[in-house]
């Protein structure tokens, strides 16, 4: 069990901090960004806190990441024109700011050039 006080999304999964979810799975979350970056801006969130970041999550459950990449393919379909931008950030040093894995997906008019 993890020493950690739950990550924020976790008190989203829980229910306890409301959100905009747009998908919910057995083990996956997608909701939009509470400081959208893009028309579309939602994050997908495993729902277990496990996995502090992308690394972590290819190395101990690729089969959820594969299942986690579909997933904000399929939004990007569903809630813009199905091109996107999907972004990790993995440590401090490159703005990860909720150290519980988690998938930027951008999409509906992106601003050519830009990476956020
Ligand atoms: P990171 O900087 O870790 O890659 O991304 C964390 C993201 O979570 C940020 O884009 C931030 O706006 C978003 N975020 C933080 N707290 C909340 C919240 O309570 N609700 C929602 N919907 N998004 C949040």
């Amino acid at each position: 069990m993890s020493d950690r006080a739950p990550s924020v999304f976790s008190r989203i999964i829980a229910g306890e901090i409301p959100a905009d979810v747009v998908y919910d799975s057995d083990r996956l979350i997608a909701f939009r960004d509470i400081n959208p970056q893009a028309p579309v801006h939602v994050l997908v969130v495993p729902k277990t806190e496990q996995y502090a970041n992308v690394g972590e999550l290819a190395a101990g459950d690729p089969e959820l990441l594969a299942e986690l990449v579909a997933t904000a393919q399929r939004l990007a379909a569903d809630l813009a024109d199905g091109d996107y931008r999907l972004i990790f950030n993995t440590g401090e040093g490159a703005g990860q700011t909720v150290f519980h894995v988690h998938a930027h997906v951008l999409a509906g008019g992106l601003t050519e050039g830009s990476l956020a």
